[in-house]
């Protein structure tokens, strides 16, 4: 019977196997499916810890549902009962700017009477409409795109906090086509932002959309009764027997026409052939794992870096706070030199993160912008974190709880030539047939990304097994 192995059990693991279940299952083939997890818990990083009535997320907060893959995804496993939507006030998002929070505008009006930008700033704005078009056959980056196209300012109090709070990365390093490809097309395609969005906002209305285009990221951010580790659960519980954790892959190389995995679970080794391997790992596990069958793929694959980010979870009661929580939470630009990235407002996004008349905020050190604060010890990392919220939101309140959670290499970074990079890797793959990559190092790091490369995936391969080529 033929063998499908995947290692990793994060979403990107979990879905793959999901949907090839379904694809084979629709083919009528009968295929033996295992899936590899290092950990003892499954998810990767969506992880949720439930500690005195607070659900902390380790990782993700949510899905946006401005894409509908993962929307799709949770119907299909028929758990949309166990979703929960984002409060209304997680449209309030702000910046932290000048020593004082401002509202990120949601409307253009809003936006013209917001002190967030200084008025030279948002007359640059205006500009955008007249902004050159981009350079020719060169993958821009984001700061080049956002000075072009809106000006230095925007680039520093709006597109910088914006890339801080998706990648925790640097604009002038972030490929503009990989990181935000919707952006970058919409340039491409309407010739510019301003005219992009009033073609959109006709298209949304010609379509029967009502509600308004925001500042924010559009669409309502979702997560489960339990925070967002209920949708890996929901997914490990289906596969039961085909799930092993506390399994790690170490090699991975060809044998005789088989691919052959070096296995190891509590320090005892052993092997497994497949005829399919998926890797759903971080691109830098891939690249140990295949160095020794392909060093210029493992090159490739080592050249897609990561930023080291940790979040601070603390638990307040509500009276002593001080601070009413009413948002989302806020980001803050690099040019502030303050120690922190940013804090969601957990407990006002999703209610129940917090026990009545308790508070839940995370704050977020490190990214590329201070990779060492990242990796500070607990106690030193609480006491920076605390003393950052008195300076941004004025909370001098003793939490009654406190957990730091640290991801050394926690966000894949599409730097300028990651597109180049993923040529480089498709190469050497399309030498190495039935070895497949699917991770959110390559194609979009959000949920729904992740969803999305996971189909498209279990497809390919399930349209490979019928045509012979995997
Ligand atoms: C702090 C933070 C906040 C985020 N917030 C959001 C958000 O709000 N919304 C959103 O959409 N996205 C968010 N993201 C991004 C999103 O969480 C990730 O892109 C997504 O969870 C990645 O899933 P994955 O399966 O590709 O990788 P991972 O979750 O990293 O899973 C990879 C798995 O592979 C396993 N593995 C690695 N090597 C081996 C090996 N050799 N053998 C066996 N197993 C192995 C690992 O243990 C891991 O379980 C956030 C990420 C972080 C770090």
């Amino acid at each position: 019977m033929t063998r499908i192995v995947i290692v990793g059990a994060g979403i990107s693991g979990l879905c793959t196997t999901h949907y090839l279940v379904r694809e084979l299952a629709a083919a009528g083939k009968s295929v033996e499916i295992i899936l590899f997890e290092a950990e003892k818990v499954p998810g990767g990083k969506m992880r949720t810890i439930c500690e005195d009535g607070f659900h902390m997320e380790w990782g993700p907060n949510g899905f946006l549902t401005n894409k509908p893959h993962s929307l799709e995804l949770v119907k299909e496993l028929g758990a949309e009962d166990r979703l929960a939507p984002s409060s209304d006030a997680a449209r309030k998002r702000f910046i932290f700017s000048g020593g004082v929070l401002h509202r990120l505008p949601e409307t253009p009006p809003a936006f013209f009477r917001s002190r967030l930008l200084s008025l030279r700033g948002r007359i640059r704005i205006l500009g955008e409409l007249f902004a050159p078009g981009p350079p020719r056959g060169v993958d821009e980056s984001l700061g080049d795109f956002a000075r072009r196209r809106l000006g230095p300012e925007a680039l520093e109090k709006l597109i910088d906090p914006m890339v801080t709070g998706i990648y925790a990365g640097n604009p002038d390093r972030m490929s503009l086509a990989s990181c935000f490809p919707l952006i970058h097309d919409l340039e491409s395609k309407y010739g510019g932002l301003v005219k992009g969005m009033i073609a959109l906002k006709r298209e949304r209305r010609r379509a029967g959309e009502k509600r308004e285009m925001s500042a924010g990221p559009g669409g309502v951010l979702m997560s489960f009764d339990h925070g967002v580790q209920a949708l890996t659960d929901i997914l490990a519980d289906k596969l039961s027997d085909g799930l092993h954790l506390g399994v790690k892959v170490n090699r991975v190389i060809r044998r005789e026409g088989k691919i052959l995995l070096s296995l190891e679970e509590n320090g005892l080794r052993g092997e497994i052939d497949a005829d399919v391997a998926v890797l759903a790992t971080p691109a830098y596990a891939a690249a140990e794992m295949l160095g020794p069958l392909d060093s210029s793929l493992r090159g490739a694959l080592a050249a897609i870096p990561y930023s080291a980010i940790s979040v601070v979870a603390l638990g307040y009661d509500k009276k002593a706070l001080g601070n009413p929580l009413d948002g989302f939470g806020f980001l803050i630009p690099r040019g502030e030199r303050r120690k922190i990235l940013g804090a969601l407002w957990d407990s006002s996004v999703f209610p129940n993160r917090a026990p009545e008349g308790k508070a839940l905020v995370r704050a977020m050190v490190g990214g590329v912008r201070a990779p060492a604060l990242a990796a500070l010890p607990p106690a030193e990392l609480l006491e920076l974190v605390r003393s950052e919220l008195t300076v941004t939101m004025g909370v001098t309140a003793d939490p009654v709880l406190s957990r730091t959670f640290f991801h050394e290499k926690g966000i894949p970074q599409y730097l300028v030539g990651h597109g180049k990079v993923l040529g480089r890797i498709e190469e050497r793959l399309a030498a190495t047939p039935g070895i497949y990559l699917n991770s959110n190092a390559y194609r979009g790091i959000a949920l729904n990304d992740c969803v999305l490369q996971s189909r498209l995936t279990a497809e390919r391969i399930a349209r490979d097994l019928h045509t012979g080529i995997g």
